[in-house]
């Protein structure tokens, strides 16, 4: 969806972009296009991993592969001790098949980069680029994060495990993501939470079959269900404070073989969001609670699965004013600042930000005089490659601030 406030033709004034990383343009676009060509999924990215480690040996920084499965840590180190920043990027496409007609479409059936996580990768190989011919500028160290299985099952969280915040430590991490809810250059970012917690569950509801025309002599698992259903989103309207957003989504639901049959079994799943970290905890049971009371009402019983994904992503105040002074430098005026963002997505950038102070925000890439509105996620997603010198002009300014 575009926010239709803030849609116009983006105007990019260029000379806010540095020479150097101008040139790059040519570069960026080929990189981005050769991973769109090649989509891998999560934990998969083998193909992937083996382009961005040729491109950085190519370019001559020192880099680990084989971090978490498909992971890579590329480390800039300057002459001079000082600050140590991450700069994440997540690398792994979405099991979609893509219809955009492109020279550059996806090779790989069924897998596409409809998230834009191929230009994340190519913005963070361009700012690699750029730091390592001018380490001489600032002083300590950057660590550039490739992490796989963003989108499921989660790659953030056994980096981490295998210690790429660690030696040398990270002082601070900043990671964007494309944003096709924005026009091209427009920043959303946020001095708190940004993205919301993502929790998930499973539900089996047992009741007991039979004949359509004879309800009496059964347990109706669709009643059952249909009840759970609307008792769920009271917890939304008549459980949690309103001042803390929550969504709860049913998106599953089966049930039944016959027109004429009473269902024996239901299952459904769905997903919970909210920003506000101390609520932890308290959904599952909450769900638990009306699942087992309503089932215990018609007879039914039932199992439920939960689990906890991804924490909300909250960035440090420090961080994101940093960001966004830099950002401000790039798009020249406010109105292409949307502070105070949020939205109920999920992102496990999050684990990160748990571990240390940093920023995460999103980059409008959307342009509508090229046709390119689709929303992430969408078989034919696709986004102003322009986007990406200005993310490389935001990474590598932060970089500079934070390490001088
Ligand atoms: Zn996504
Ligand atoms: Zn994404």
């Amino acid at each position: 969806m575009i926010l239709p406030e803030i849609l116009s033709t983006p105007s990019i004034d260029f000379s806010k972009i540095r020479p150097d990383i101008l040139l790059l343009q040519s570069k960026l676009v080929q990189w981005r296009r050769q991973l769109h060509i090649q989509p891998e999924l999560g934990f998969h990215e083998q193909v992937t991993g083996m382009f961005i480690s040729q491109i950085l040996t190519t370019i001559g920084i020192p880099h680990k592969t084989g971090i978490s499965k498909t992971g890579i840590v590329a480390t800039i180190a300057s002459s001079q001790p000082g600050p140590v920043l991450a700069i994440r990027a997540d690398i792994d496409a979405l099991p979609i098949q893509e219809e955009n007609e492109l020279p550059y479409r996806s090779q790989n059936d069924g897998i596409m980069h409809a998230c834009g996580h191929d230009g994340h990768t190519a913005i963070a190989l361009g700012t690699a680029y750029y730091l390592w011919h001018h380490r001489h500028d600032f002083k300590g160290t950057i660590k550039i994060i490739f992490q796989p299985a963003e989108e499921s099952p989660g790659g953030a969280k056994p980096m981490i495990n295998e210690g790429v915040l660690k030696s040398p430590d990270v002082d601070a991490i900043i990671g964007l993501h494309l944003w096709n809810n924005f026009p091209l250059g427009t920043v959303g970012i946020s001095s708190g939470p940004l993205m919301a917690a993502v929790e998930c569950f499973h539900l089996d509801i047992f009741g007991k079959g039979g004949h359509g025309a004879m309800p009496y002599q059964t347990v109706d698992s669709v009643i059952v269900g249909a009840q759970i259903i609307n008792a769920l989103q009271t917890i939304v309207s008549r459980n949690v404070n309103p001042l803390n957003s929550t969504v709860i989504t049913v998106g599953e639901l089966h049930a039944g073989t016959g027109l004429n049959l009473i269902a024996d079994k239901a299952r459904m799943s769905g997903t919970v969001r909210y920003f506000n970290p101390n609520l932890k905890g308290y959904f599952n049971q909450r769900i638990e609670e009306i699942v087992s009371g309503i089932c215990q009402t018609f007879g039914a019983t039932y199992e439920l699965d939960y689990w906890w994904l991804y924490p909300p992503v909250i960035n440090d105040k420090k961080i994101a004013d940093l960001v966004c002074s830099v950002a401000m430098d790039v798009v020249k005026t406010s109105d292409r600042i949307v502070s105070s963002y949020q939205t109920m997505v999920g992102e496990d950038m999050s684990f990160f930000l748990e571990e240390i102070p940093g920023c995460y925000f999103l980059l409008g890439s959307a342009n509508q005089d090229k046709g390119l509105t689709n929303p992430h996620h969408h078989p034919r997603f696709n986004f102003d490659e322009t986007a990406l010198l200005i993310g490389v002009e935001i990474f590598v300014g932060v970089a500079e601030k934070f390490c001088q």
